[in-house]
């Protein structure tokens, strides 16, 4: 069985569906070959893949590709019928891409669709990929934020801790907030699902009450508040924000807008130099001010709107990544060759473009 691991051509994405590290452990069976130059921006070169046992070349017409970002039309024009395909597929928002493979007889697996369910943890990328995310917001806030995160004793007196907010406790807020503790912030955190309030305080932060309690679907996701629901969360968050210095927001309902949770009048309530890090921003933003893929300064307060965090620590995010694909590949790889087994629900509901002659 052969693995294909191409180079990413989405501007500014430095990740590689699989690392040299992963290549020898792929199992019994599999030979791995690497588009030249696939790792460079992630840190890994050409000959520490062939030393891990690849070879480089073209990795399009392998049994299986890996891919970070969904590809191309152009990409999958170099794809063939009874190929698998790995990569962050977008299955509830890029129904034409799907439908791209799927016309061309293409095995999609989206990394979005593996269920989040104990067994498939190893696999989740979703949360190997939003835990870079959140530490990074936090180190982003820190950074942006004209103040210490830390108490300070000095001999020029004292500095009071920075008190940050995170709004939407998953993952990736769940990192931010370990990552903004570290750095010695107060911090504060909500979320509407109210399984949620253990794990913020145990990361040592405070459960902020804002009166609004949302359901979760078996899945574990939160469910869309309610049209009144959402009013009263902005009102009571408007009238809270201006007791933080810094607020990361991560709130997400998969296939949907994000929710809007920090108006402009909310922002402007802010002190001047503080810092809202929007990591909803690729899908709409939480905050009504964010502007995807920028910065924006507005009543002194900047807006971080930046859309792909993990690709900014591409090493880390690549390795944690390649583990994820290198576990999905073991699900459906048995001694050398492709065993798709459509009663293992991790297989079939990671497969986004199944048809009947497939079955
Ligand atoms: P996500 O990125 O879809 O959403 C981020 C957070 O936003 C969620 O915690 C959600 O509750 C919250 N949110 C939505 N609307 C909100 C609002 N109006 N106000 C405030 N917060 C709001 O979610 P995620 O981080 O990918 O994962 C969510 C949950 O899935 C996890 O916390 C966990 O319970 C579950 N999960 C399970 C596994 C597993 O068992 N394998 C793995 C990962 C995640």
């Amino acid at each position: 069985m052969l693995v294909g691991v191409t180079k990413e051509t989405a501007p500014d994405e430095a990740r590689v569906a699989l690392v040299p590290e992963t290549v020898g452990r792929l199992g019994e069976g599999i030979e791995v070959v690497v588009e030249p130059g696939a790792g460079a921006a992630a840190g890994f070169s050409d000959e520490q893949y062939t030393a891990a046992g690849a070879t480089v070349g073209d990795p399009w017409a392998a049994d299986a590709v890996l891919k970070v970002v969904a590809p191309t039309a152009a990409e999958v024009d170099r794809l063939h019928a009874g190929q698998v395909l790995i990569a962050f597929l977008q299955p509830l928002t890029d129904v034409e891409g799907v439908e791209r493979l799927r016309a061309k007889g293409v095995h999609g697996f989206a990394l979005e669709s593996i269920p989040r369910i104990s067994r498939a943890q190893p696999l989740d990328a979703l949360s190997s990929q939003a835990t870079v995310a959140g530490y990074k917001a936090a180190l982003i806030a820190a950074d942006r934020l004209p103040r210490f995160f830390p108490m300070l004793m000095t001999a020029a007196g004292t500095i009071p801790p920075a008190k940050v907010l995170v709004i939407g406790a998953g993952v990736a807020g769940l990192q931010a907030i370990a990552t903004a503790r570290r750095l010695g912030a107060v911090v504060s955190a909500f979320d509407v699902r109210p399984a949620v309030k253990e794990q913020v305080e145990s990361l040592g932060a405070t459960f902020l009450d804002l009166g609004v309690t949302g359901t979760e679907t078996e899945g574990g996701y939160a469910q869309e508040l309610t049209p009144e629901q959402q009013d009263a969360q902005r009102a009571e968050l408007q009238a809270r924000i201006h007791d933080f210095d810094a607020v990361i927001t991560t709130a997400a309902i998969p296939g949907r807008r994000a929710p809007l949770l920090v108006t402009a009048a909310a922002v402007h309530g802010m002190r001047a130099g503080s810092v809202v890090v929007d990591l909803a921003a690729e899908s709409g933003g939480n905050c009504e001010l964010t502007v995807a893929g920028e910065e924006i300064v507005s009543g002194g307060v900047t807006i971080v709107g930046e859309t792909n965090l993990p690709a900014t620590m591409p090493t880390h995010a690549s390795q944690l990544l390649s583990r994820n694909i290198a576990a999905l590949l073991g699900l459906i790889v048995k001694d050398g060759s492709l065993s798709l087994d459509w009663d293992d629900e991790v297989v079939a509901k990671t497969c986004v473009t199944r048809t009947e002659e497939q079955t």
